[in-house]
């Protein structure tokens, strides 16, 4: 029979941290902390397995673990000297998830398990404290029946009418006739009665009574905490973090302590650093006499743990180094102790009861794209980490968020904050404002910005925060869920603004009188915390001092080059500022989009709807000194760097004029009518544009096409070589499928070539000539191509299309029902499709490689810059990625990684 559960405890510790998957991350952490000798109240851990048993027998336990649940308890028992259920001496215990790697509130809790009318009485007499029981009680009937009774029974009411909300009303209720502010005021009477109240309210509403047996209330939990990880929240969070379904999660039982009998008991959540900024602090919350769920759950402003880390926020609060400087003492070591231990920013959840200090909780703790940057430098320079684990601590996908725009400064300091907050996620953001998830998604899906505002923290909005360009709660802390989530993300985030009244019903917020409908729009700076009315301007992050240094350590493992996609000198000083180390695609085509490109794209259409010979060389011959200029420019700016010139591959019916004015221009200057220009056009029209007559094909049919541009590249390198500049061109020939093709084009940029030197009266051009492999034709033949070129680039835009047979502009129509079924796991046009055109890909390159052993490989499709697809060209063995300029250091870093990986034993990566 498996072993289902594992005990931790002073006296024995069955687990240990290296078995999260097993344990869970907090099952694995609470063992570990056992073993160090840190004080933590003893309990068991029901491992992920159960739990995947649980649900393949149809949501029942399975053989033998009940056995070892009661066994287990016993110890409990034993080990806090206490019994479950007793009537004189009752052991209340809590019922935790616990998954592999962290899904901040995301699933199901119950505390104070084993609390009912038979073991009330002793609890009393015990702690002399009858409010805090029958407050204790409360709490527990209603996460009870909102866990247990009505979320894992998959009951799904609408906003506003669950259990939860009902019996919190029936409170709000009590306090209002009484005219009590706080939850603090009410009294045991009124608690007595609140809890009556409750069991009524469950009975009628859930049709089945409130459990008042101990055994039963801890089976609830544990079946509720196994299915809260089928739960709706849940399952959204492991589809937008890719945490894959047949995890499952580990329940922990632990004996409770309480943070909430009295003034010397307390609760609280820290972090070994600070989670914003990275700064080397203790950093975190606390609440007198409270439940740990008070502090996240952010109905309470929570107080600040020490002196030093204060903000406007919370500065009128006691410290708890002020309040228990004993216990403070105690707990800085013991953070200390955690964060030397597991040589990372802890996550630490902690209770004081009366006087003594237990730690619930350690994990690894979730970090700003800024914060993990800082803290990696930082470790590495205090040697608390070495040089490889400091690159593996920031994570490419992180990177995107320090690359974010901020609110420009000078437009802030122009106006007055509407409110202010907590500073959770970094970086700023406008948008208008919803005030419910559901909103939130459907306004971002109607391609509008939002900003969802919400009262409190709730991990139930996880859709709409992903979906929003920020986040901005009235009430919660730094460690609200909230806060956890969109750090994560590395969404611009403020909460606890108090100012902010928000009437979510009717759609408005409040502030200083002043209304803020549905729609209206606002700027939060997630770094500061100030909220803004309107939209204010941004500018891009100002460059972290750490960030150039951490950049060139992950440089020193790499062995990937990294270049970039672009089209304009413009656009690769930017890639070269980024680091890129050459251009990877230069799209010719692209010199006739947008500023400028009125003459030449007037000329091109000359070219397209040429009817002799000798029409389009003349327009050829005209349109030659911009295409030159342009690559000439290019070629410069990227000094000696190579750069790829792509031969035109222009999609044809997007350059025909459809307009009156354009038509009889190009008429004119053709010689022709405009009927005739109509005419031609439509004789363009393709049926299937993609898969028609670009690329290669062009240079086939109109070789001088070809040659224009082949003549442009050398001439434009022959200038520069001559006035004593480097260029490096790669001439690539585009939608190849077949060795012919190759040698037909090849035998035009011999003979241009030969020309050039003629006419430069020189010796040698370097370049090199190469073909995209973007057609799944190319990769079967690929040993043959390789035969022609020097170099490959993998086109895995078009490669993508043909191999799956998925059209790349069409795709939006089922995709998102795609990925929505699990039919694909990913975009394959964002990430490459390891599996599947991944094994074209390899199949390419090996082929190419047999045939030619100094074959140069690359991929310059979009996927280039995607921090998985980019290990995998790590791993395929390409020279080289190329992507869009701004994800060059995300490429940089994703490539240190890989290397690092595959050096330590060939981790794979997910895909
Ligand atoms: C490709 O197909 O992957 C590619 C880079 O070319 P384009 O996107 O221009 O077709
Ligand atoms: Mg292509």
């Amino acid at each position: 029979m498996p072993k289902y559960v594992y005990y931790f405890g002073s006296k024995r510790t069955d687990g240990s941290a290296e078995m999260k998957d097993l344990l869970g991350g907090k099952g694995a952490n609470l063992a570990e902390m056992s073993r160090l000798g840190i004080p933590v109240p003893a309990g068991f851990t029901i491992t992920t397995d159960c739990c995947n048993d649980y649900f393949a027998k149809g949501a029942v336990f399975p053989d033998g673990m009940k056995e070892q649940v009661e066994r287990a308890l016993k110890m409990v028992e034993d080990e806090m000297g206490m019994r479950f259920g007793d009537p004189a001496n009752p052991l209340l215990v809590s019922c935790r998830s616990g998954a592999r790697s962290s899904m901040p509130g995301m699933m199901e809790t119950v505390l104070n398990i084993g609390l009912c009318p038979k073991t009330i009485p002793g609890l009393i007499k015990k702690t002399r404290n009858d409010r805090f029981v029958y407050d204790s009680y409360r709490r527990l009937i209603t996460m009870y029946s909102d866990v247990v009774m009505e979320k894992a029974e998959g009951i799904d009411p609408e906003e506003g009418k669950g259990i939860r909300v009902q019996l919190e009303s029936i409170m709000e209720e009590v306090k209002r006739s009484k005219g009590y502010k706080n939850d603090i005021e009410l009294t045991v009477e009124d608690l007595k009665r609140l809890c009556n109240e409750y069991k009524k309210r469950i009975r009628k509403l859930l049709g089945r009574p409130f459990p008042e047996d101990p055994m039963k209330q801890l089976w609830g939990g544990i079946g509720a905490v196994f299915k809260s990880w089928n739960g709706k929240r849940a399952v959204a969070y492991r589809r937008i973090e890719g945490i894959p379904d047949d995890w499952g999660t580990a329940t922990n039982v632990q004996a409770m302590v309480f943070g909430n009998m009295g003034f010397a008991s307390a609760t609280g959540v820290a972090f070994t650093r600070n989670p914003a900024t990275g700064d080397n602090k203790f950093y975190g919350e606390w609440l007198p006499n409270a439940q740990g769920e008070d502090v996240v759950a952010g109905i309470r402003t929570p107080n600040p743990i020490n002196e030093e880390t204060k903000n406007p926020q919370n500065m009128h609060l006691e410290s708890l180094e002020k309040a228990m400087p004993d216990i403070y003492r105690r707990l800085d070591s013991i953070q200390r102790k955690l964060e030397r231990h597991y040589r990372d920013m802890q996550d630490i959840e902690f209770t004081i009861q009366e006087g003594r200090l237990f730690m619930l909780q350690t994990r690894t703790g979730k970090r700003t794209g800024t914060a993990a940057l800082n803290m990696a430098m930082d470790m590495f320079k205090e040697r608390l980490i070495t040089e490889k684990m400091a690159v593996l601590r920031f994570k490419p996908e992180q990177m995107d968020e320090l690359l974010h725009p901020l609110v420009d400064p000078a437009a802030e300091a122009r106006v007055k904050e509407i409110a202010q907050g907590l500073p959770a996620g970094p970086g700023g953001a406008s948008g208008q404002i919803v005030f419910t998830s559901d909103e939130a998604v459907e306004w971002a899906r109607n391609g509008k910005k939002v900003i969802l505002v919400r009262e409190e923290t709730n991990p139930e909005d996880v859709a709409g925060m992903r979906a929003a360009e920020g986040v901005l709660t009235a009430r919660g802390g730094m460690t609200s869920h909230a806060a956890l989530v969109a750090r994560g993300w590395g969404k611009c985030c403020i909460v606890g603004a108090g100012m902010v009244h928000v009437d979510s019903v009717s759609g408005k917020m409040t502030v200083d009188e002043k209304n803020y409908k549905k729609g209206a729009t606002i700027t939060l700076n997630g770094t500061r915390g100030y909220v803004y009315e309107g939209q204010l301007d941004m500018i891009d992050a100002t460059e972290n001092p750490y960030f150039q240094k951490f950049m060139n350590l992950a440089d020193k493992y790499r062995k990937l080059g990294v270049r970039a996609n672009a089209d304009t000198a413009e656009d690769a000083r930017v890639a070269r500022n980024f680091g890129a180390e050459g251009i990877g695609l230069f799209r010719t085509e692209h010199m006739f989009y947008g500023e400028k490109s009125e003459k030449p794209l007037f000329l091109l259409r000359q070219m397209i709807l040429s009817g002799t010979v000798e029409e389009r060389k003349n327009a050829i011959n005209k349109l030659y000194r911009y295409v030159k200029q342009n690559i000439k420019v290019t070629l410069e700016a990227m000094n000696g760097l190579p750069v790829t010139l792509r031969l035109l591959d222009p999609p044809l019916h997007e350059f025909i004029p459809q307009d009156h004015g354009r038509q009889k221009a190009l008429a004119d200057s053709l010689g022709i009518s405009v009927r005739e220009v109509k005419k031609r056009s439509e004789l363009l029209h393709e049926v299937n544009p993609m898969m028609g007559h670009r690329g290669v094909r062009l240079g086939i049919t109109y070789p001088e096409v070809t040659e224009m541009q082949v003549r442009a590249i050398f001439e434009a390198a022959a200038e520069l070589n001559k006035a004593r500049k480097k260029a490096l061109p790669e001439i690539m020939i585009p939608v190849t499928c077949e060795t012919n093709e190759l040698r037909e084009q090849k035998v035009i940029v011999d003979r241009v070539y030969g020309e050039v030197l003629k006419k430069y009266k020189i010796r040698k051009i370097n370049y090199l000539l190469g073909t995209m492999i973007e057609i799944p034709r190319a990769c079967l033949l690929a040993d043959r191509m390789a035969e022609v070129v020097e170099f490959f680039s993998f086109g895995t835009n078009d490669l993508t299309q043909m191999g799956f047979g998925f059209s790349r502009d069409d795709i939006g129509a089922f995709l998102g029902t795609y990925l929505e079924k699990k039919i694909l796991k990913d975009d394959p046009f964002q990430t490459i499709d390891q599996e599947g055109i991944g094994q074209l890909i390899k199949m390419g390159v090996a082929k190419g490689r047999s045939t030619n052993k100094t074959l140069k490989v690359g991929i310059c499709g979009e996927q280039g810059g995607d921090p998985n697809s980019v290990k995998f060209c790590h791993r395929v063995g390409m020279n080289y990625v190329s992507c869009s300029p701004y994800r060059v250091p995300i490429a940089r870093l994703a490539a240190a990684h890989v290397a690092i990986e595959a050096a330590k034993g060939g981790k794979k990566t997910s895909g």
